[in-house]
């Protein structure tokens, strides 16, 4: 053995700034280093060959997947599609020094029933990463009554069989994400354990950082081992109606428009839908704090639902009610028909009980309970519901009886 020579470069002891001194050889401090490089290079390939390889599905492709389940929305598809797809783009890639592609956090803002929990869902079903469901409204922060923040990971621990490497890469949904803002726009409320403090807990997982987190959740298994979950390259994808926001876009809009010469600007603003122009300053005055705003980059809007896409919604999905039932019927060899009118009376008593789209389903349960419970053991092989049978059936059923008038 050459004494004061490095065994891997052959350079000299004066040449380095460290020679270390094994059994049989030396190495130098270069050469640690470029070895620790390699080891580490090594690990990750080999973390990653571990996990299943993820298809890449194209924007287009991931919309028209969507476009089975979800009647209309375009805008919001477009933007889940892109996000998805980017999402899953910066995970196959190598990691790059040159650019580092950050992920684009999505905040989906609708009325309730417009389908964004569908969406979410829907996106999960063509996904091959851990995907799982939350209500912001049972986090609170820790020590207080209800769920610690972390507990959105277990979820998602939990939907990858406790496989670190498959849920750090998961996409979360978390729904309600406007019960957690600041109430009333003051920023001097120093105690607002609901709002504020649960963003600020919600900050640290969005902006990506390792989560100690307890793998059967909440606080009732204290001796429980945590697991270190990385959330840097989870997607966070929130959802809420943000009721009354589109006041606070209306009088954006209108501050925006006072003055001379501006007028024309107020023309061409569709005022039954101010929640296509929100923008994140709307979020900030509703309550949601600067620096969650900057984590969900993308807002996505979805628009209410019209008696067109109600009636869409009745038959077009792919697992649209109406299918549903002839389905069911189908499995005892029978025909269920609808009219045409059927379908018209649903929608008008939908939109009469401000149920939207969420009504259809119950209004359907009224309409069709009698004919579930008949038709399996009659005769007739052909089960036709007109608009006298619908309505004759809703008219008499406890939900329309008891109506507050
Ligand atoms: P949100 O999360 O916006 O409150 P959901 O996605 O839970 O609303 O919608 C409630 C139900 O209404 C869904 O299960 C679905 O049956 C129906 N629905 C709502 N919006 C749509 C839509 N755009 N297309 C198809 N079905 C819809």
């Amino acid at each position: 053995m050459e004494r004061n020579k490095c065994s891997f470069c052959g350079r000299k002891k004066e040449e380095v700034d460290l020679l270390i001194s094994g059994i049989s050889g030396f190495i130098c401090n270069t050469c640690v280093e470029q070895a620790e490089a390699i080891v580490k290079e090594e690990v990750k390939t080999k973390k990653n060959a571990k996990l299943p390889k993820l298809k890449l599905k194209k924007p287009i492709d991931i919309k028209k997947f969507l476009d089975q389940y979800v009647i209309g929305q375009d805008e919001a598809k477009k933007t889940l599609s892109v996000a998805v797809y980017n999402h899953y783009k910066r995970l196959v890639q190598p990691e790059r020094e040159d650019v580092d592609i950050e992920k684009s956090n999505i905040v989906m803002v609708g009325e309730t029933g417009t389908g964004k929990t569908l969406l979410a869902k829907t996106i999960a079903k063509l996904l091959d990463v851990p995907f799982t469901i939350v209500d912001a409204t049972v986090l609170t922060e820790a020590g207080y009554v209800g769920e610690d923040i972390e507990s959105l990971l277990t979820r998602l621990l939990q939907a990858a069989n406790y496989n670190v490497e498959e849920a750090q890469r998961g996409i979360v949904f978390i729904d309600e994400i406007d019960k957690i803002a600041r109430k009333g726009d003051n920023p001097s409320i120093t105690r607002d354990v609901s709002g504020e403090g649960v963003q600020q807990g919600l900050l640290k997982l969005l902006e990506g950082s390792i989560v100690n987190v307890p793998p059967q959740g909440g606080r009732k298994h204290p001796e429980q081992k945590m697991i270190a979950v990385d959330t840097k390259n989870i997607l966070f994808i929130c959802g809420g109606a943000f009721e009354g926001i589109d006041k606070i876009i209306a009088r954006r809009l209108n501050t925006q428009v006072v003055g001379f010469g501006t007028r024309e600007k107020t023309t061409g603003i569709d005022k039954s839908n101010f929640l296509q122009y929100i923008s994140p300053m709307d979020l900030r005055h509703f309550g949601l704090i600067p620096e969650i705003i900057g984590r969900l980059p993308v807002i996505a809007h979805l628009n209410p639902l019209d008696r067109t896409a109600l009636r869409s919604i009745l038959t077009e999905p792919k697992n649209s009610l109406v299918k549903q039932y002839t389905t069911l019927f189908e499995m005892d060899e029978l025909s269920l028909v609808f009219d045409e009118e059927t379908y018209d009376y649903i929608v008008d008593k939908a939109i009469e009980f401000q149920l939207g789209a969420r009504g259809l389903r119950s209004i359907c349960e009224a309409i069709m309970l009698d004919a579930m419970y008949e038709a399996p053991s009659g005769n007739e092989k052909i089960f036709t519901i007109s608009k006298e049978y619908a309505m004759a059936k809703f008219e008499s059923h406890s939900m329309v009886k008891f109506k507050a008038s």
